[in-house]
Formats: structure tokens, C-alpha cells, sequence
């Protein structure tokens, strides 16, 4: 790959060399981080539109974006312009006060969404759902009765790690170790609009799926599905809420992958990973009249829509709409499909736009393959022991397109 280049420093004392670097970084963390990640053995440093930069120097083409979060690359200029001017001018406040920048995103997000909807920011993915859960049990209680709290949501969901959130989501391998996990949720299979009519009483509020199961192994809801439930929702009385964290912001060839359904309008949507480029900051959408059932105090976060977070999100829609990135990622998304499904090896591709995952022959290993495309100089993620994540920058270029698959081609055979 290219030139090696050295690496401005990375906060460790008494550096010699740079493996050094990599083996002091390791120490520490080993000694001092808690141990929730089985991590790869790479630091990166830097990074660049969709290469990254370890310890060493070495270069790799970037493709899981952080976990579809670098939408637009590695310290995009716009976006690093706008938190560094930020940063000099006004970080945070709280939420006691107005602060300049946080009615103007959500004023954007409401746009981008139709509008006619009202935003709260969290962040991260897993507080903007917190977000939307709560909004949903004041909603139908509200309107329904005490009892009228309980959420829906699919298996093989991924809906953040808080108590709340993982109570949502539907990987039972996940909770077990957490029980008791918070009362009122229940999960049924994907894509199974029959098992989901069955699974309702008076008793559901909500509805909660991802367009794309993300974390769940980049499986899309299968067509008409999401129009079923839409229409399940309008007859039952109950709100439908729709996790874009990973899908949201352009990443499947859309704005948002419900845009893939005919027609569906969600009540409540929750984004993001993308939103900040890199910046922690989540946001949840909901219809005016839904938005409503909060009143002030009922829900609040010191740090959410604070303004450096808040601008970084600004900066990112405003490239994002120059770019037009969904019409970007659906043509990049559509020339890596072509490629991955040229790969031997590859037996299916699955996703919509540069949310891709490349299911491999049985009896490959896709941990293995992930480790072994890093070794050779591409990130990427094994979503499934039987798949690989394809989720790069959405500014990527063909030529990067190219050579990601070459590595990818290469390692597979
Ligand atoms: C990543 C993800 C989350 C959780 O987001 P965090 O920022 O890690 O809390 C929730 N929902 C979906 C669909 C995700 O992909």
C-alpha cells in the first residue's frame, strides 16, 4: 500500500520505537481499561477520507467506518473546521439555557423527515432509543391506560446495551447474563408480519424494528413488510418506531431505509451513528402529536444537543446534502455489490446501498477472514461467523471500491 508515514504521537511516555508505541498501548489498556472488547491488535492513529493510520504508519482502506459512523471519511475538512471554530467558541451550556445550535439541527432533521415532528438529542444510538421507549410508554398511557406500555420488537435486533435498550433488543445470549432485565418487552421473529399481528394486545404500544437489522447480520426487511406493519400499527392504535441508528443519514442509498418501503411514515425514528461523523450525538424523531406526550422534566441528558456536538452535526448534513450522499451511496453501494458477488467464496450479498454484507461459502470463518483482510490491510467486520460488514465512507471513491475488493479477493482465495 503507500508511504508510510509516521504518526504525530500517541499520548504514551517514553516512546522509542514505533511497536513500542503499539506494546506500551497494549499494557496500559490491559491494566487499566475494563475488559468488555476482545479487540484486533492494531492502534490506529489517524486518519484520512477512508484510510487509516495505525502505530507503525502502515495504511488500510477503511471499510466498517467506525461501525457505519465515519460517513463522510476520516477528519473530513468541513466537519473538522466546524468543531475546531465550535470548540473555540462554545462547547456547553445544558440544556437550562438555549443554546444557538440545536434548534437549527433539529429543525434540519425535522426537514429530512418531512416534517412536521420535534427532535430530542441524546448521545449515542442506545440513549436516543432509551429516548423513543420512553416517549412511547407516556404516549400510550397517555392515551391508553396504565397498562398500555408494552413494546414489540424483532430477534436479531440490536438496540443498545442500557438495561432498557438491550431489554429491546432480541439476542437473548445478550440479556441472559443481565437479568432482571426491565418489564414490558416481548420479541418475535423478523419479517414474520402473521407472528407479529399474534404477538398484539391492548396492552402494546409500540412496534420497534430496524429497516436493516444491522448488528443483527445486515438482513433487510423483505419487501411490503414494513407496509404491513405500518398498516398493523394504524389499526391497532399503536406507534411504529423505527431504529435508523445504523441505517439512518443516507447509508443504505436513502435518507433513511424506510424510504426503501412504499409509503411508510414512521411515528418515531431514532439516528445516530452518522449524525456527528465521529461526534457522540444521538436524536430522536417523533410526529408532532407523539412529541407532545412529553412534558418538561420528563426526560433530559446534560450533554445531549449541547453545541460542539451539535454543530459537528450541523457540518455533517450540510456536506451530506452538497454530496448528495444517498444518491452517492447507492451508485458506490450498487458497483460493490457487483464486485463482492464476483468474489469466489462469496455466496450471496445482502443490504441496500454501502450497508453491505458478503455472506461466505460454508465452512469459511469470518472472524478469520476479518483478521486476516486487516493483516493484509482492510477493516472490516465479521457480523455474523458467516459473513463480512461492508460499510465505508459514503464519499469512497471506485478506485478505493476496487481495491478493497482486490484485498478482499485475495485473502478469500
Ligand atoms: C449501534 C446501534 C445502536 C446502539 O448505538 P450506541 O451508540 O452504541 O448506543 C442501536 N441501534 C442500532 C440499530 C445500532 O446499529
Amino acid at each position: 500500500m503507500g508511504p508510510k508515514i509516521l504518526p504525530t504521537g500517541v499520548g504514551v511516555e517514553g516512546l522509542t520505537t514505533m511497536s513500542d508505541a503499539f506494546d506500551q498501548l497494549v499494557a496500559l489498556d490491559s491494566e487499566h481499561v475494563m475488559q468488555t472488547y476482545a479487540r484486533q491488535a492494531v492502534a490506529f492513529v489517524r486518519g484520512e477520507g477512508t484510510l487509516l493510520y495505525d502505530t507503525d504508519g502502515t495504511e488500510y482502506l477503511d471499510f466498517l467506518g467506525g461501525l457505519a459512523v465515519t460517513s463522510l471519511g476520516h477528519a473530513h475538512p468541513a466537519v473538522a473546521d466546524a468543531i475546531a471554530d465550535q470548540a473555540r467558541t462554545l462547547v456547553h451550556v445544558s440544556n437550562l439555557y438555549y443554546n444557538a445550535v440545536q434548534p437549527e439541527l433539529a429543525a434540519r432533521i425535522d426537514g429530512l423527515l418531512g416534517g412536521g415532528g420535534r427532535v430530542f438529542f441524546a448521545n449515542s444510538g442506545a440513549e436516543a432509543n432509551e429516548a423513543a421507549i420512553k416517549l412511547a410508554r407516556r404516549h400510550g398511557q397517555s392515551n391508553g391506560g396504565p397498562e398500555r406500555y408494552h413494546i414489540v420488537s424483532a430477534y436479531g435486533s440490536f438496540h443498545g446495551r442500557t438495561l432498557t435498550t438491550l431489554a429491546a433488543t432480541g439476542q437473548p445470549e445478550k440479556q441472559e447474563r443481565f437479568q432482571p432485565l426491565p418489564s414490558g418487552f416481548r420479541q418475535v421473529l423478523f419479517a414474520d408480519i402473521d407472528a407479529l399481528a399474534q404477538s398484539i394486545d391492548d396492552r402494546v404500544c409500540a412496534i420497534m424494528l430496524e429497516p436493516i437489522q444491522g448488528e443483527g447480520g445486515v438482513l433487510p426487511a423483505p419487501v411490503g413488510y414494513l407496509e404491513a406493519v405500518r398498516t398493523l400499527c394504524n389499526e391497532r392504535e399503536m406507534l411504529l418506531i423505527l431504529d435508523e441508528v445504523q441505517t439512518g443519514l443516507g447509508r443504505t442509498g436513502r435518507w433513511f431505509g424506510f424510504e426503501h418501503a412504499d409509503g411508510v411514515r414512521p411515528d418515531i425514528v431514532t439516528m445516530a451513528k452518522a449524525l456527528g461523523n465521529g461526534m457522540p450525538i444521538g436524536a430522536c424523531w417523533a410526529r408532532e402529536d407523539v412529541a407532545s406526550a412529553f412534558s418538561a422534566g420528563d426526560h433530559a441528558t446534560t450533554f445531549g444537543g449541547q453545541p460542539l456536538a451539535a454543530r459537528a452535526a450541523l457540518a455533517v448534513l450540510d456536506v451530506m446534502v452538497v454530496e448528495d450522499v444517498p444518491a452517492r451511496a447507492a451508485r458506490a453501494g450498487a458497483r460493490l455489490r457487483v464486485l463482492l458477488a464476483a468474489v469466489p467464496g462469496v455466496v450471496g450479498v445482502r443490504g441496500a446501498g454501502l450497508l453491505l454484507a458478503a455472506e461466505l461459502a460454508e465452512g469459511i470463518d469470518a472472524k478469520q477472514i476479518a483478521g486476516e483482510c486487516l493483516i493484509a490491510g482492510l477493516v472490516v467486520n465479521a457480523v455474523t461467523p458467516t459473513a463480512i460488514r461492508f460499510a465505508p465512507s459514503l464519499l469512497v471513491s471506485d478506485d478505493e471500491l476496487d481495491a478493497a475488493v482486490a484485498i478482499f479477493s485475495e485473502v478469500l482465495t
